[in-house]
């Protein structure tokens, strides 16, 4: 019987008892949290789609050009100069979804996972708008191969198409800067045939993804997910069936006027499956959390409409804890949160830290590898270094020198003395430091030079300096 009972832990929500696919035919959601989430999807679809192409001081306000290696979050510019704060920001990432997950489980998956958001409130309502609610869309799938069901599914193929071309433009712009995308659109995609290719490319697999794939991104794919296992306890917050009072001492049971169902012993589940049935990924919650759920709270509207029909309090399916269906005990800030919080907080204060301490101009000055030192007249003794200096702002740095700060001597540039570094670019090439043997101290030396635009110190380098050990 205990077997029995646990059998859907043996396979997936997506897949039936021959090891086939089994396709979800939703029912459509309604309820004070459908409409609560439409509201958040309009923000972040909204924010998803226009965040590319709003400039933030002459920059994108977010870019991920992985290809150039040029990142702009929050309309600043990030080099691979920057790495350490990417890997900070990933931590601090990593912490705060655990953190976030060990109290409320999988609410971002329901609320703001682009995949989510996409799939249930974009791709899922136009199909519910063309192939009707759950019933017509079974009926539809059964039915063989007429006028309707071609005009259907074609409709149903041009407009995914077409949805899937628009995410597949935004995530280019989002890649190689909105700039860039309208210069090509404008231009004409023949004229760059290889990013037209990686564009349908692009559309192709998010095609696949929301017209095929759909709620098993959420079940096999996404690592997320597979975390909740180690993340969730007794007191994670989640989409959960009130087991206690929705079974009771004899279990659920089907509805019947009149009847006294307290008395019988009976729970207020009336075993009417609608909450299975407006399930996205296919599972009955009434089993408990399972690693398919991503907390959309499509059966919390589903049960709650229900209760109200039969006359029996709302919250049989709620967000709750196991302690807070077993017990009755409330939300509590767990040692475990505790400790999350506190490096989460430790972090971000040295990302910040970090980030009002990084500079504007990234310079590396570097001796020349496998050189040693010239021994010039005059006692003079000179190194040749290469230089390279990253300009990180949108705004061109003019009039930009080397000075010795540490000695007296004079620093020589191969090419001008003074010399520009483009927006969002970097110069490079070579130089000799120039000292008097007489101002050195020993055969290793450290300088420091000042990088300066024309008066203004704008950052400091330093580097070895060589001397030979017989003139010290
Ligand atoms: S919707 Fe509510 S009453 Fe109906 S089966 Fe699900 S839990 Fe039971
Ligand atoms: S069990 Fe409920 S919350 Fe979880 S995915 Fe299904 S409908 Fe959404």
């Amino acid at each position: 019987m205990a077997q029995d009972q646990d059998n859907f832990r043996d396979s997936i929500g997506t897949i039936n008892e021959d090891g086939k696919r089994a396709w979800i035919y939703p029912k459509k959601p309604s309820g004070k949290f459908y409409e609560y989430r439409k509201y958040v999807s309009y923000v972040l679809l909204a924010f998803l789609f226009l965040a590319p192409f709003v400039k933030v001081n002459g920059n994108q306000f977010l870019m991920f050009n992985v290809l150039e290696r040029r990142f702009n979050i929050f309309g600043f510019p990030f080099w691979p100069q920057d790495f350490h704060l990417f890997v900070i920001s990933m931590i601090i990432g990593v912490i705060f979804i655990a953190l976030f997950t060990v109290a409320f489980g999988r609410i971002f998956c329901g609320w703001m996972c682009p995949q989510t958001i996409f799939m249930e409130m974009v791709f899922r309502r136009i199909e519910f708008w063309i192939d009707g609610d759950r019933g017509a869309q079974i009926r539809l799938s059964k039915q063989p191969w007429n006028a309707e069901k071609i005009r259907k599914r074609a409709l149903k193929l041009i407009i995914f198409f077409i949805i899937s071309f628009l995410i597949a433009n935004v995530f280019l712009a989002y890649l190689i800067g909105s700039d860039r995308l309208i210069e090509y659109i404008t231009d004409g995609p023949l004229q760059h045939v290889s990013t037209l290719v990686s564009l349908l490319i692009f559309t192709a697999v998010f095609y696949f993804v929301f017209a095929w794939f759909r709620e098993q991104v959420c079940i096999i794919a996404c690592p997320y997910g597979r975390m909740q296992g180690v993340l969730l306890d007794n007191k994670s917050i989640v989409v959960a069936y009130d087991h206690k009072r929705g079974e009771a001492e004899n279990g659920r049971k089907k509805f019947r006027k009149g009847e006294d169902r307290a008395a019988l012993g009976h729970g207020d589940c009336i075993d009417c499956f609608q909450c299975v049935n407006v399930c996205p990924t296919g599972i009955d919650i009434r089993n408990g959390t399972q690693l398919e759920c991503v907390n959309c709270t499509a059966c919390i509207d589903e049960c709650d409409t229900i209760m109200e029909k039969v006359n029996l309090p709302k919250g049989l399916i709620r967000y709750a804890s196991e302690d807070n269906i077993e017990k009755k005990s409330k939300f509590k800030f767990t040692p475990r949160l505790k400790g999350y919080t506190a490096v989460l907080v430790i972090l971000t204060g040295i990302l910040i830290g970090m980030l009002f301490l990084r500079n504007e101009v990234e310079a590396n000055i570097l001796r020349l590898p496998g050189q040693l030192y010239e021994h010039k007249e005059d006692n003079i003794i000179s190194n040749v270094y290469t230089y390279k200096l990253v300009n990180k702002t949108t705004k061109d740095i003019p009039d930009v020198s080397f000075k010795l700060m540490s000695h007296k001597g004079t620093i020589n540039l191969v090419r001008h003395q003074l010399f520009k570094v483009p927006a969002q670019g970097l110069a490079e090439g070579t130089l000799f430091v120039e000292i008097n043997n007489s101002a050195l101290e020993g055969d290793k030396n450290k300088l420091s030079i000042g990088v300066y635009s024309g008066d203004k110190l704008i950052e400091t380098a330093t580097a070895r300096f060589l001397a030979p050990r017989s003139y010290k």
